[in-house]
């Protein structure tokens, strides 16, 4: 089937998708025409006419579902480097090659404003519960390892309280270098990182994904509304179900939200059966 896109537009888009690839997005998603107006009988004998050039064809395609040849897309797409994680089945190997593919990341400013190190994630490959917070802070920083700090401590509590320990999940970040003075991070930092973490979630394809806080919250579901009206529901991402809770580093700055905070666990314990261990008695 004759190519209705110019070489040079060809070109252009493999280049593209080259450009996404190097930035570590792999996943394209086709957008439907907006309006699908059935072709004029005019139109439908200019785009069967085979004695026009390629380039004018081009030109006179009318925007309709029927001409947009999906065999000009795969050209395109084939030329795409695959994710070199694709095809791996051993989760822990898949999580390396992303880990490798992110190399000594300098994709958005964060690589020069003070980070020791990149925090890739941790935790049991094939976990049916995955944790994802906002960003390292200065003991994630220092360790190469997410929540390990004052709030990591809580995250710990709140694992075990689940009848689980922390070997047992995946927990990662939006984002995987500490923003300076721990600061929120900002929205095109989020866009450039995220897409190892969607690489790292569909390896590891959990059960249940919990987001801690507003900013993990936010960037995952692109809802933009306040904690309080997210959490105490499931949302579908990507297919699997997720849930929204406080940060652990929230709740330490307000206690008194641990109830609301239990509630959501409890909703992700029972859909994944699990039980909280029984309660040491006191004498
Ligand atoms: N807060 C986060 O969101 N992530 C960490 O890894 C540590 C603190």
């Amino acid at each position: 089937m004759a190519s209705l896109l110019d070489a040079r537009l060809k070109q252009a888009l493999a280049d593209r998708i080259r450009y996404y690839n190097e930035l570590g997005i792999y996943d394209f998603y086709r957008r439907e025409p907006a309006a699908s107006v059935e072709p004029t009988q005019a139109e439908v004998q200019i785009t069967s006419n085979s004695s026009l050039q390629p380039e004018q064809r081009e030109e006179m395609t009318p925007r309709t579902k029927a001409a947009v040849p999906v065999v000009v897309e795969e050209d395109i797409f084939q030329s795409a480097i695959p994710k070199p994680e694709a095809g791996v089945t051993d989760p822990t190997r898949a999580l390396k090659l992303i880990r490798e593919d992110l190399g000594d990341c300098t994709r958005c400013r964060l690589h020069k404003q003070g980070r020791k190190q990149i925090v890739f994630g941790v935790g049991n490959p094939t976990a049916d519960l995955m944790f994802i917070g906002e960003a390292p802070g200065a003991d994630e920083d220092l360790q190469g390892e997410p929540f390990v700090g004052r709030a990591g401590q809580l995250l710990n509590n709140m694992i075990k309280a689940m009848g689980l320990e922390r070997e047992q999940v995946y927990i990662a970040n939006i984002i995987k270098c500490r923003p300076p003075g721990n600061r929120t991070p900002e929205r095109d930092e989020c866009e450039t990182c995220s897409p190892f973490l969607m690489r790292q979630i569909e390896v590891i394809k959990p059960k249940v994904i919990v987001a801690l806080g507003a900013v993990a919250a936010k960037t995952l579901l692109a809802i933009n509304a306040p904690m309080a009206e997210l959490r105490g529901r499931w949302y579908d991402f990507r297919g699997t179900k997720l849930a929204v809770t406080y940060h652990p580093a929230f709740l330490l700055r307000d206690p008194r939200q641990k109830k609301e905070a239990w509630k959501d666990l409890q909703m992700v314990m029972k859909e994944l059966g699990l039980k909280a261990p029984a309660q040491k008695s006191q004498d």
